[in-house]
């Protein structure tokens, strides 16, 4: 109950009212404050609310205006870059436009004559080059005449090469013919090599026929008298023996070579009378065998014997005339068949001898009374490569280092010769003692460097390219070139040069 509820007496009857009028005055007015505090409070508490609404209401004004300034702020920025690249790109188009516009104007300024410029450049080109070949044309055949002057002069020794076509299509050739000059090879593997100018390179799709009219000039002069050697020189399978011998059906110079004399020798006037005659030799361990002897596996081997006119002969060797084309056939089938072979790891058929075919022209002069004897050697040589790759011993061993030392033996001979050295070492081995005569003097010597084109063969080519410049390289001066010019220059008579020691005059009828 409230306190002012309380009767007015409820004091007087007690002692203690008058005791609590005065606190209780005091409460009452304590009571009174405090409502009117109250009250105060509560209107204050209103006015408070109300300003926190308003604060609160105001808070979210600013918030929502900071986000709006936030987001105008950015989209000002990406507005201001979107500008610059707008301008970036309109100056760009303008700029293509511009170019657009002067190629155009460009195209029609130079439309036509640029055309014509082009032919024009073009024609001027292709004239300038025409000139360039022409004149390399022109200075090449000037180069080859005066080589074969020197040639002539540094003993009249020639080298060609020969590549045989790849035998399996798998391979992949590793040698190329030079287009531009028909005497250098180059070697592809690790690396690159060049040959020195040989006199000649065979282009590999050459017919034996063409082969052999390449060879024929010389072949023709052994009837006029003169001593001729052609040599076929290569490693084991790089294709010797069918450039000399060939298949049947397309015979290689041996059969071309000795025909052509006998039907040279028919048809020559009667003015001299000719007589060929063929034998066939095999060098075999520094050895000779005549391969027409009538038992060849039981002939004992022959010698080398200088007879009193000073010229070297062989006692005892088979020597058959040949009467018709025939025989030529028959006798070359015979030797062929008895040439030894031996078989050594590097190829199962390889050749391990020699092979000479010795053909011996006279020719007897009916009006003169001489008789010239002109010989032709067709060398069929064993391979060339060296003993280390055929794991031979023994015999095969023995075989093998005869035949390198007489292939070596072969290129110092003709080195010597072509540089007109003094001394020419032709006493070293039965190969080059056999064709001493043949090699020396104002003879004519062709050495045919086989090559074969695989790349399992490099290093073989590569000792052939090797052999075929240390023979090939001509003497540019010296008192040789003088010495062989001075002879030449004397050459007279009927049937070829007199006044060398070559050809060989046999005797007065
Ligand atoms: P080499 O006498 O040097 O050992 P060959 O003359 O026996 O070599 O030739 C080896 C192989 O290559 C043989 O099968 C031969 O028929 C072939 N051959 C060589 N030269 C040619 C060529 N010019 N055209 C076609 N085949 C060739
Ligand atoms: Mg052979």
């Amino acid at each position: 109950y409230p306190i002012s509820a309380l009767p007015d007496d409820f004091g007087a009857h007690s002692d203690d009212h008058s005791r609590i009028q005065e606190p209780r005055g005091q409460i009452e007015n304590r009571i009174e404050e405090v409502i009117e505090a109250d009250e105060d409070y509560e209107s204050d508490m209103a006015s408070v609310s109300g300003e926190c609404d308003s604060l609160r209401s105001g808070t979210t004004d600013s918030m929502s205006q900071s986000d709006l300034v936030t987001s105008t702020a950015g989209e000002m920025i990406d507005e201001h870059q979107l500008y610059r690249l707008k301008r970036c790109a309109e100056g760009l188009r303008k700029e293509i436009g511009e170019l657009k516009r002067l190629s155009l104007e460009m195209k029609d300024a130079f439309g036509d004559s640029l055309g014509e410029v082009q032919h024009l450049v073009e024609s001027k080109t292709a004239d300038f080059f025409k000139v360039l070949m022409d004149r390399y044309k022109a200075e090449m055949e000037t180069r080859k005449t005066l080589h074969n002057k020197l040639v002539e002069l540094n003993g009249n020794i020639r080298v060609f090469y020969r590549i045989r076509p790849l035998l399996s299509t798998r391979d992949q050739a590793a040698i190329r013919i030079d287009p531009m000059d028909e005497g250098v090879v180059h070697l592809h593997s690790n690396g690159r090599r060049t040959s020195r100018a040989a006199d000649f390179v065979i282009p590999t799709n050459f017919s034996q026929k063409e082969i052999f009219e390449r060879v024929s000039p010389i072949v023709t002069s052994c009837i006029d008298g003169y001593n001729v050697c052609i040599f076929a020189y290569g490693h084991t399978g790089s294709g010797k023996t069918y450039t000399m011998e060939g298949p049947c059906e397309d015979p290689g110079i041996n059969q071309r070579a000795i025909l052509q004399l006998f039907e040279a020798s028919q048809a020559r006037g009667n003015d001299i009378e000719y007589i060929i005659k063929l034998s066939m030799i095999e060098i075999y361990n520094d050895k000779i065998r005549d391969l027409l002897a009538i038992s060849s596996s039981t002939a004992s081997p022959l010698n080398l014997r200088r007879d009193a006119s000073g010229h070297l002969s062989i006692p005892g060797l088979e020597c058959r005339q040949v009467n018709s084309p025939g025989d030529v056939k028959q006798i070359l089938r015979k030797g062929s068949i008895s040439r030894a072979t031996s078989s050594t790891d590097a190829n199962a058929n390889s050749s391990r001898s020699h092979l000479i075919v010795r053909v011996q022209a006279h020719a007897k002069n009916n009006v003169t009374g001489t008789t010239t004897i002109g010989h032709l050697n067709l060398v069929d040589l064993a391979g060339s490569e060296r003993v280390s790759h055929t794991n031979a011993t023994g015999q095969l061993l023995k075989e093998a280092t005869a035949i390198n030392k007489s292939l070596s033996e072969l290129g110092n001979v003709v080195f010597a010769l072509r540089q007109g050295q003094k001394h020419v070492p032709f006493r070293n081995c039965v190969l080059t003692r056999l064709l001493e005569d043949s090699l020396q003097g104002d003879s004519k010597t062709l050495v045919l460097v086989h090559v074969s084109p695989e790349l399992s063969h490099v290093h073989e080519s590569v000792s052939s390219i090797n052999f075929a410049e240390k023979i090939g390289q001509v003497q540019t001066k010296g008192p040789a070139a003088f010495k062989r010019a001075d002879s030449i220059g004397k050459a007279t008579g009927v049937g070829g040069r007199q006044g060398n020691c070559a050809k060989t005059t046999l005797k007065k009828s």
